[in-house]
């Protein structure tokens, strides 16, 4: 860093911790300092709106108010809780940090971010967060939102996802740290991103440090950050089947591990995404009718399931009989199993069902 970068740096950090403090947004997280209710926030926050973040860390924080509470939950619960708020790894790695924490650090929350990065599911933004919002200490903590304001900021068009340009970002977003203010630095940061330096159009007029904008003289704020093209996504087609009595519907849990792990679904069959799927026709019952019903899309980042659901009536429940990971559910009780939004269609159709089973036709089929 030469002098005249790192003085740029230093009025940039100052002028935004300044900022950030006469106009920050009262949010729960920020009015604690412990590093796990800091952590789980951070967690629900990445890819996903502060307003829709709100009610669920109220409601996760109250079933789960420390890190020994988590580890001691079972995934079915802590999927409950998350219900909704979609990419559910992050719950299953919450999950999963917590019991380390619990049975490698003694309970005890580690207080640096190189010691966080050891903690599974913790990556190198959110031991930056952990580190600089819960113990001070003065380590950056580069999101999505700060690559785009350090790019546009300084005027870099080198591709962020590059790990040696990464590199270089987090060391300006270290050297911008005002000393002893890394909190107010680093939420400003993240906060301007959110707010003002938007993608597409930035709100320069907002911007406390305009008049430092390389981007911003130059005009070419909205290309910036550079990132890799988009892939396109994968489609995959689904079969998913609506098996039922009519009092009763089979669903299917996920493994542990992997895609939406430890989450309920309508058993599909066999598939890239789900080889656990099943042949409805060795099942143990009767089939008394099977009709195509609606077809649904849900749409992740990399892939798109392409669902088409199948009815399937048959003369009773087969208890004790069914494959590993199977079961038999009251339709009632269904809200008790954490299921994706993906399967949401699913259950709309499910509790729209009429009480013998069979299928529901015309208007009635496309929830
Ligand atoms: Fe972003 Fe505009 Fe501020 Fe530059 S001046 S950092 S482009 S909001």
């Amino acid at each position: 860093m030469t002098g005249e970068h790192s003085a740029v740096w230093q009025e940039a950090g100052r002028r935004l911790a300044d900022w950030f403090d006469e106009n920050m947004r009262d949010l729960p997280w920020r009015r604690t300092r412990d590093p796990y209710a800091i952590w789980v926030s951070e967690v629900m926050l990445q890819q996903t709106r502060v307003e829709a973040v709100i009610d669920y860390y109220a409601r996760f924080m109250d079933a789960f108010p420390t890190v020994q509470a988590l580890a001691a939950a079972p995934l079915d619960r802590v999927n409950l809780l998350w219900q909704g708020l979609g990419y559910y790894r992050r719950a299953a790695l919450l999950h999963k940090g917590a019991q380390y924490i619990c049975t490698e650090c003694g309970g005890e929350f580690p207080q640096t971010a190189a010691l966080l990065r050891k903690v599974p599911g913790i990556g190198d933004y959110t031991a930056g967060a952990v580190a600089g919002f819960a113990f001070g200490e003065e380590v950056p903590a580069v999101d999505g939102n700060v690559l785009r304001v350090i790019s546009r900021l300084f005027g870099i068009g080198e591709n962020v996802d590059l790990p040696a340009v990464r590199s270089r970002f987090a060391e300006i977003a270290r050297g911008m740290i005002p000393p002893g203010r890394v909190w107010s630095h680093n939420q400003a940061l993240m906060e301007l991103g959110a707010l003002v330096c938007i993608p597409g159009n930035p709100r320069c007029l907002l911007c406390p440090v305009a008049d430092l904008c390389v981007a911003r003289a130059r005009g070419d704020s909205e290309s910036l950050p550079v990132r890799n093209a988009k892939k396109k996504p994968k489609i995959i087609d689904r079969t998913v089947y609506i098996v039922t009595d009519g009092r009763h519907v089979l669903l299917h849990r996920r493994p542990e591990e992997g895609m939406l792990a430890g989450l309920w679904e309508f058993p599909g069959w066999p598939d890239a995404d789900s080889p656990e799927g099943i042949d409805p026709d060795t099942l143990p019952c009767d089939i008394l009718s099977r009709d195509e019903v609606f077809q649904a899309q849900h749409v992740f980042t990399h892939r798109v399931w392409e669902m088409q659901g199948v009815h399937i009536r048959v003369d009773a429940m087969c208890p004790g009989e069914l494959p590993e990971g199977f079961i038999w559910v009251e339709r009632e009780d269904m809200a008790s199993y954490a299921l994706p939004s993906a399967m949401r269609a699913f259950t709309a159709y499910v509790q729209a069902m009429p009480a013998d089973g069979t299928a529901l036709a015309g208007e009635g089929m496309q929830p």
